[in-house]
């Protein structure tokens, strides 16, 4: 297969947009090779712009759940076009999808409507601070919440250092009101709250991370956190806006049964379309103009066509929960179908797999946290996309993204996946 078309709309592409993409996720810079341009998707399929076809496992990152093109999805966003496609005023879908959001996820029983997942992260906390009048944010290394000023942080060293920006244009004093502490440790987090707990306004995590590579909380982690920020009144903010209606419909709060006071959502909410929210409880959510005092707003949130097209996929997944069974018992088919391949070849990996989550990670493991994550072998993971790529499997592009299958991929697609990973894996043992 050859990509003549789409580096060569690659080379466009950097005269007029930096690096040439409208998201570093969709670079291929740690993988080797110039992205992929698309022209169009269908079920669990994309199609690039020389007519290559691929098995999708990115799924828009994480959006495309139910696949692309899903009939139903596209009849919503037909019927909302015909009537207009933005009024910066209330239509009755907003209801419609606020009642069904708090109905999926009970601990969310108010809810503001944003346009991306890093709207809401960022909407979240301001309304966290508002509430408990509290600045300091805490985080977790290698949790990811969007391109927020305060939450571009993963510090690092130490348990009570102030946050040091990973990104240049972010205000010193803003990271310093962020702590980044290591993921799956409680232990880290009783120091933090002992030392300085009655200044902190909110932890915020992915309670099961995506953004390292998907790497799921320790036993009884989540409950701990639930209690540390009880007794010392923090906000406790779940980012479900990768696992929201993914790792079960209402969440990872449903999947370990721990309920935090705020979520975040995004990527499946909007369908494919840009939608994201933040909600919570009542208390704390009565906090947001124009009831309360913490200002945030958009000009097209809530967009007619965004919410047709989330509400149509919301009520897919609520009215077929076998969906879920489904496309768990195909992640675990290519999960364990990879590792005995690995095993095979010859090839040292770790599988993570949440639901319809999994990572690959090229050490020994266990993966647990960002150190042990970053210890995989991204030079091996790059030689394993690349054949994986040159065979028409579509995975995302970095070793620290979750791989989604989707509930249009069938059951040969898997089997026909494990088949390229077979021979993948031994072309990256002999390259090794
Ligand atoms: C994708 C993601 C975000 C950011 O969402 P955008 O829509 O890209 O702004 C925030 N948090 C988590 C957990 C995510 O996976």
């Amino acid at each position: 297969m050859n990509h003549i078309r789409s580096s060569s709309l690659f080379a466009q592409a950097q005269r007029h947009i930096p690096g040439g993409v409208n998201s570093p996720a969709r670079a291929f810079n740690a993988v080797g090779r110039d992205p992929l341009f698309i022209e169009r998707a269908d079920g669990s399929r994309l199609y690039d712009a020389d007519g290559n076809s691929y098995l999708d496992y990115v799924g828009s990152w994480g959006p495309m759940i139910l696949g692309h093109r899903h009939p139903a999805v596209l009849e919503a966003l037909n019927e909302a076009l015909r009537r207009g496609t933005s009024y910066g005023a209330p239509t009755s879908s907003e209801i419609d999808i606020a009642d069904l959001i708090c109905e999926i996820v009970p601990s969310i029983e108010s809810v503001r409507l944003v346009n991306s997942g890093t709207e809401a992260t960022m909407s979240a906390i301001r309304v966290a601070r508002g509430y408990t009048g509290r600045d300091l944010v805490v985080k977790f290394i290698g949790n990811y919440h969007g391109h927020v000023d305060s939450l571009l942080v993963k510090a690092g060293s130490g348990l009570a250092t102030l946050g040091i920006s990973d990104s240049a244009g972010v205000p010193a004093a803003f990271a310093a009101t962020t702590i980044a502490l290591p993921f799956n440790s409680l232990a880290a987090v009783e120091e933090c709250f002992e030392a300085r707990g009655d200044k902190i306004a909110c932890v915020i995590l992915e309670p099961v991370v995506g953004n390292m590579g998907c790497v799921p909380p320790g036993e009884g982690y989540l409950e701990g956190l639930r209690k540390i920020t009880q007794k010392h009144g923090a906000v406790l903010i779940f980012d479900e806006v990768m696992t929201g209606f993914r790792v079960a419909l209402g969440g990872a709060q449903q999947r370990y049964g721990v309920t935090p006071d705020m979520t975040t959502l995004g990527k499946i909410i909007g369908g494919g379309l840009p939608v994201g929210a933040y909600g919570g409880r009542k208390d704390i959510m009565a906090k947001v103009s124009p009831v309360g005092p913490v200002y945030q707003a958009g000009t097209l949130s809530g967009n007619p066509l965004a919410v047709a097209a989330g509400l149509a996929t919301l009520k897919l997944l609520k009215g077929e929960p076998q969906v879920y069974e489904n496309i768990e018992r195909k992640a675990k088919m290519l999960a364990q179908g990879v590792a005995a391949a690995a095993a095979a070849a010859g090839v040292t990996m770790t599988v993570n797999r949440v639901a319809s989550m999994v990572t690959f990670f090229f050490n020994p493991g266990p993966v647990t946290d960002w150190d042990s994550a970053s210890a995989s072998r991204t030079d091996v993971f790059g030689t394993f996309f690349r054949a994986m790529l040159d065979r028409g499997i579509y995975l995302p592009c970095s070793q620290y993204e979750a791989i989604f299958v989707s509930a249009s991929l069938s059951e040969e697609d898997i089997e026909a996946t494990i088949r390229a990973a077979a021979e993948s894996l031994k072309e990256v043992a002999s390259k090794s």
